[in-house]
């Protein structure tokens, strides 16, 4: 069953890279499950009816062109709704009581779970290491060592992953625990449909009798009051049971905007740890790792292609990947040798308009070193220097401030223009110039007039 899960997921990112956006997040991202294949009909589970039909009609033959190139024997899928899954489970299960693969997938249809997520499938690297052991532990004692898990970083570094092994790992331990992974806009969704309705018997038996609580994204939760309030009690209730809670997150706790503080102060009662985007040798592992599982065969693209790969995609895992599999399918469909070439010309239309993105914040950032520098009269080398005389550390903060302010660049992608200092220096720094504007009236008007030397006013 893993294997056509795996082949689930692969279709479904490239059905993300092909379709609208907005298409792909209502039709295809919540449809994770294979149910069972049977007479090499491969059965998916879609949420409700109405996925189910929308696929049927539009994408069933689009999905089965898909899986002529995954599969060596003829196979199709067809497409059966979470509820038609839970009763031929329940029908069956009373002829078959303890038969373990249904409950494990039984679980995993509820639990919303991925299983190709698991420990094995996740690469460590500096980036990483500490998120992983700690996510390790929890695994192996959930509950106990670190509650909640927090886990914070840029899109696409592998949080909704890590997240995913935890619950994995602890569903393959003891498949009796219920373990329940949620979107948090999923969350907030059904709150609110529970509330609109004033019905919460479902909405609580589903989220109170739980083992292990995986919520993924808890920035979604900004603004909705309502929600938070609900969430609260819902976080007291399981931590109270010592219930394992995992949270994901694009920040940390503390920098969490419109969210009460009571419950962002509870976030940090666990572990917070990040992940930070993977240096060349790490992006090279994955994309062996990946290759692996695509292909059986980890050599089947020679080194320098791989490194070429490695170094142009270098802030994303989803796109490192996207990207692999763009030259692996490429080359197969043109039938053409894996050259760093051949690499070139697959991910051509990718590669440029990065190169361009990344060229003008670059230089507009450049600008703003430059403009600072000559303000305050000392060299742009010794503006991102590491020296930390108070001639030097001040205009560096005044640059960063406004580089934030004007561009709203992430923390750490502003720390990467300044000798790579971390994401709290450059938010210390940002914050330092905020609070000095406020209490001094010679500061506020060196950056006003800054600001207008950057062309901004
Ligand atoms: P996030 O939730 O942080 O946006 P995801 O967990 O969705 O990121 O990861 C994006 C893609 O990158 C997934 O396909 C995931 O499997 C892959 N990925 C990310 N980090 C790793 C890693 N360390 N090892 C293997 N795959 C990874
Ligand atoms: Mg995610």
């Amino acid at each position: 069953m893993k294997k056509y899960t795996e082949i689930w997921e692969d279709i479904k990112q490239s059905l993300e890279e092909d379709l609208d956006e907005v298409v792909f997040t209502e039709i295809f991202r919540p449809v994770n499950t294979v149910f069972k294949v049977v007479n090499n009909y491969i059965y998916i589970v879609a949420p409700n009816e109405f996925v189910k039909k929308r696929i049927e009609m539009l994408y069933l033959n689009k999905l089965n062109k898909y899986l002529e190139y995954k599969v060596d024997e003829m196979h199709k899928f067809r497409i059966i709704t979470e509820e038609q899954a839970s009763k031929e489970l329940s029908d069956s299960k009373e002829y078959n009581v303890n038969k373990a693969d249904d409950s494990l997938t039984n679980r995993y249809i509820h639990g919303n779970m991925n299983s190709s997520y698991t420990f094995d499938s996740f690469v460590v690297g500096n980036s990483n290491r500490l998120a992983y052991t700690s996510g390790i532990k929890v695994a192996d004692q959930p509950g106990i060592v670190a509650n909640p898990l927090y886990i914070f970083g840029d899109v696409g570094l592998g949080k909704t992953h890590l997240m995913q092994c935890v619950g994995n790992y602890i569903l393959e331990g003891d498949m009796n625990k219920k373990v329940l992974y949620v979107k948090t806009d999923q969350f907030v969704e059904e709150y609110v449909r529970s509330a609109s309705k004033r019905k919460f018997d479902e909405f609580n038996s589903k989220y109170r009798e739980v083992d292990v609580l995986l919520v993924d994204d808890i920035q979604f939760l900004s603004g909705k009051t309502q929600s938070q309030n609900e969430f609260f009690k819902l976080f007291e209730l399981l931590h109270g049971q010592q219930k394992q809670i995992v949270i994901t997150s694009d920040r940390s706790a503390n920098e969490l905007k419109d969210i009460m503080s009571r419950l962002t102060s509870r976030f940090e009662w666990g572990v917070t740890v990040d992940i930070n985007r993977p240096d060349l040798d790490h992006r090279i592992k994955i994309l062996k790792k990946k290759l692996m599982a695509e292909t059986s065969n980890s050599d089947l693209i020679p080194n320098d292609v791989i490194e070429y790969i490695a170094s142009v995609f270098d802030n994303n895992v989803r796109e490192l990947e996207g990207a692999l599999k763009r030259v692996l399918f490429y080359c197969t469909a043109f039938n053409i040798d894996f050259t760093v070439k051949s690499a070139e010309a697959a991910l051509e239309n990718l590669v440029k308009p990065r190169i361009n993105d990344n060229f003008l914040s670059e230089n507009k950032i450049k600008n703003i070193m430059s403009l600072v520098s000559d303000y305050y009269r000392i060299s742009t080398s010794d503006l991102i220097s590491k020296k930390r005389t108070a001639k030097y550390v001040f205009p560096r903060q005044v640059s960063m401030y406004l580089i934030k302010t004007l561009y709203d660049l992430p923390y750490k992608k502003i720390g990467t223009f300044f000798n790579n200092r971390d994401h709290s220096t450059v938010m210390h720094s940002v914050e330092k110039i905020s609070n000095e504007i406020e209490m001094d009236i010679n500061v506020k008007k060196d950056v006003e007039k800054l600001t207008i030397k950057c062309g901004q006013k």
